[in-house]
């Protein structure tokens, strides 16, 4: 492999209103975006073995650095020469920095009143932000930990994913402006402090493999922040120049309307030629059809397991039709940017398959899934009983539907934007 092949890259290759099409090159393979990622916390998308991932048409799934450093460690991710070899799975992966459980453990720093109100005053010893890092106690075993972005970095070259991401504070939305502006100072610190640790190891994994690295913009709901941020990590006032542009938050992902309000502040400052990636967003079908028009081209969210699990299933299809009629006047922007919907005969496009009435219900789950279980002839009522009846295979074939149903709607979403003349 030459060295320009085994870096990263990604190619914009259509653009229709906001939505985009394009492709990333990664040492483990190509990623054609729109793109859904499976979550794998412990590099595992819970219930589904590699195969199963693979079946599912998955091109890239997620892992997280703060499990994975807690078990099964480095040490063991160092004995298989990384994450792919451990786990039989020689597609991208990338991987979050540790950030996120920054804010779900410390975020007791900001709103400390409201956790003393819940009750929830064993959660304000677990975490502590300082400037050059977080300290916080394992949620195994109350071991003490600090990760620094440094330590992020050299966390994520030990797992070896093909994509990394920068040590951040994830803001909660309800943090005061003052500290706002404290936590995205520290936020950009931390961001520059990952870019030279990155570049300082040649921006390889312990094992030789690029790893790309991107940028988190930050900044709550403050319009000011989030464009402060989308300029320091576009590299217009650092001037870094990261492989891929993330946008994360309490908001993303969480409230739809919040994500499409940050994205409106900051889309005029974010470069075409790079991947931008909705961290967290992904939990009903609608979402990813929604962040596509946004503009966004990644997506991961643990929703669609997790729902898989609690018996919430996927079921609709995407109509098309209102933009295709639309599309005749080829002229009107309005026309070339109108957003498709999933219909669902259930709320939120997802049927309760504990329901009763799906005991003698003999259809497949979706007549319009191509996935291993409603192509393989599994009816609601076997699913139903498998479900009631806390069967191990009902979580398997519950996640493997979920999981295809969302990467079915970014490959039809590419599909349809490709089509676009
Ligand atoms: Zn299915």
């Amino acid at each position: 492999m030459s060295q320009q092949s085994s870096r990263f890259k990604f190619s914009l290759e259509k653009v229709v209103g906001k939505a985009r099409v394009g492709r990333m090159h990664t040492p483990h393979g190509e990623v054609e975006t729109p793109i859904f990622m499976p979550v794998g916390t412990l590099a595992s998308v819970k219930s589904l073995d590699s195969g199963d991932i693979e079946a599912t048409q998955a091109q890239i799934i997620l892992a997280n650095t703060y499990h994975l450093y807690l078990r099964p460690g480095t040490k063991i991710l160092n004995h298989h020469q990384g994450v792919h070899n451990f786990m039989n799975w020689q597609k991208p992966m990338l991987t979050d920095s540790g950030g996120f459980q920054v804010f779900s453990l410390g975020k007791q720093l900001v709103s400390k009143a409201a956790l003393i109100q819940e009750g929830n005053q064993a959660k304000l010893k677990q975490a502590q932000i300082k400037e050059d890092g977080v300290t916080f106690s394992s949620h195994l075993d109350g071991s003490k930990h600090t990760f620094t972005p440094e330590k992020a970095i050299q966390i994520q070259r030990d797992i070896g994913a093909d994509i990394i991401m920068n040590f951040d504070e994830c803001l909660p939305d309800d943090a005061p402006e003052q500290y706002a502006k404290q936590s995205l100072d520290r936020t950009h610190r931390w961001a520059r402090q990952c870019f030279e640790a990155w570049e300082a190891h040649g921006r390889l994994s312990t094992y030789g493999t690029y790893q790309a690295l991107f940028g988190i913009i930050q900044g709550g709901m403050h319009p000011e922040l989030r464009r402060e941020s989308a300029e320091f990590m576009t590299g217009r006032t650092s001037g870094l120049n990261f492989d891929g542009i993330a946008v994360g938050g309490e908001t993303i992902g969480y409230n739809m309307e919040g994500t499409g309000q940050v994205m409106e502040w900051i889309e005029e400052l974010l470069p075409a030629e790079k991947p931008r990636y909705a961290m967290g967003l992904g939990r009903d079908p609608q979402d990813l059809i929604d962040a596509v028009y946004l503009g966004f081209d990644m997506f991961d969210c643990v929703g669609p397991t997790r729902l898989a699990r609690n018996g919430s299933l996927y079921v609709g299809e995407i109509d098309f039709k209102q933009s295709t009629g639309a599309s005749r006047e080829k002229t009107d922007h309005r026309a070339t940017s109108h957003k498709p919907e999933f219909v669902s005969q259930y709320p939120n496009g997802r049927l309760n398959i504990g329901n009763i009435k799906f005991a003698t219900d003999n259809r497949p789950l979706s007549k319009a899934c191509d996935c291993y279980t409603c192509s393989q002839g599994y009816t609601r009522s076997y699913l139903h009983h498998l479900y009631r009846t806390k069967e191990l295979s009902y979580y398997r074939l519950a996640s493997i539907h979920n999981v295809r149903v969302m990467i079915k709607i970014t490959e039809d979403l590419r599909l349809h934007l490709q089509s676009k003349t």
